[in-house]
């Protein structure tokens, strides 16, 4: 069973009204992912998916230019020599950030041909799940234009929105954090402990937008408020000050989205930057590069909890891949982002998340289902792929 063809579909979705909002850093008007499908000379599909940030215009070129001569023809279900090869052509050039964007989407969509071929999930290939279900927490609490110029009045929008989750049966949320002053996000965060009480999990997110002086402030105040962690508190390249961070905060560091493959995660881990390991499947070198990040964090005592941003073909490679993650450690008693993992599930807008995927999995309040189904256990939308797609490329035998 060969590689026939490889199709990528560049999809945005415009976000308006209130809709649209910003990070810690940056503001979004749209979503974007890179759908990656791979046919068999067997008539076999797989689906993946490539890059987590915008743009991705220049990662579809790479698949199409680079990768794809290197893989037509190829044996579609040798992903590990294939991951190799590509990998190591790239290794020269380009050991992080696009080659290993466009390398995941394409493992990814592999994956999902084994497990179709075999009849199995993913999950059930890679050695058996430890869960059929995972608790996820809301990722929200982002900025509206309105807080940017109204900062003071940010606190109660913070409180407003956090007691929608815990109506919603949410027990734990990550908020962003960065934008504003220190004494503003703070309060913005007392906010929203205020809403929901001592007993519910909360964490933040800075998406690197401090420096170390800052951080140190602000993760104080966090730690103070019983947050759970302190996301990319400093810029990715910072690991020396991350783990200064970890020793002097009595908050957890989590990190890693935007760090690739298993030795970049090297880097992290023997330094002792992260109390929680966060590789994004669709970014980090794919379902095949996961398993070794995974065997990589046992190896350092260290839980893993997948950053999941994209589509729902990168939610759903990230619960394949998070249903065989050990809990950290061994336990009878598994309590979700203590010794179990809790899954990432982005509360704002983005039709790819919800309406591209059909069936595999299902929120029932704060519990996610793993897809059950061969491969990823997804089908797409054909008509909603249409919909959103701004740019198609393909590469045939
Ligand atoms: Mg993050």
């Amino acid at each position: 069973m060969n590689i026939e063809r490889i199709e990528t579909f560049l999809l945005k979705a415009a976000l308006t009204g209130n809709d649209r909002f910003y990070s810690s850093q940056a503001p979004f008007g749209d979503r974007n992912s890179l759908v990656v499908k791979i046919t068999t000379d067997d008539g076999l599909v797989g689906w993946g998916e490539s890059g987590v940030s915008m743009p991705l215009e220049h990662v579809q070129t790479y698949i199409h230019d680079i990768l794809a001569p290197r893989l037509l023809g190829k044996p579609a279900l040798a992903t590990e020599p294939l991951w190799h090869e590509l990998y190591a052509f790239s290794r020269d050039f380009g050991r992080k950030a696009t080659p290993v964007d466009a390398l995941s989407g394409i493992d990814i969509a592999l994956w999902d041909i084994r497990g179709k071929e075999a009849g199995k999930p993913v999950h059930a290939l890679m050695g058996g799940a430890y869960r059929d279900t995972v608790r996820a927490y809301a990722t929200g609490l982002y900025y509206r234009e309105e807080d940017l110029t109204d900062p003071k009045g940010a606190a109660s929008r913070v409180r407003e929105e956090a007691t929608a989750y815990l109506e919603a049966g949410f027990s734990a949320i990550k908020g962003k954090i960065g934008l504003l002053t220190a004494r503003d996000d703070i309060r913005r965060m007392e906010a929203a402990r205020d809403a929901v009480g001592d007993e519910f999990m909360l964490m933040t997110d800075a998406n690197h937008a401090y420096n170390r002086h800052t951080a140190r402030t602000v993760g104080n105040a966090l730690h103070e408020l019983g947050y759970w962690w302190f996301e990319e508190p400093l810029v990715p390249e910072d690991i020396e000050g991350c783990a200064a961070l970890r020793s002097e905060l009595g908050i957890a560091i989590a990190g890693g989205e935007c760090e690739y493959t298993r030795y970049g995660m090297m880097d992290l881990l023997r330094a002792g930057a992260v109390d929680i390991l966060q590789p994004d499947i669709s970014a980090c070198g794919g379902l095949s590069e996961g398993q070794k990040i995974l065997a990589l964090a046992t190896a350092f005592h260290t839980p893993v909890c997948c950053h999941v941003w994209g589509s729902g073909v990168a939610a759903s490679a990230a619960l394949q891949l998070t249903a065989v993650i050990p809990p950290t450690p061994h336990t009878a008693a598994p309590r979700a982002a203590e010794n179990d993992p809790i899954f990432e599930y982005d509360r704002t807008r983005n039709p790819l998340r919800d309406d591209l995927v059909v069936g595999g999995f299902q929120l029932v309040d704060e519990t996610l289902s793993i897809p059950q189904g061969p491969g990823l256990g997804i089908e797409i939308d054909t008509d909603v792929l249409e919909q959103f797609t701004r740019k198609r490329g393909e590469s045939k035998r």
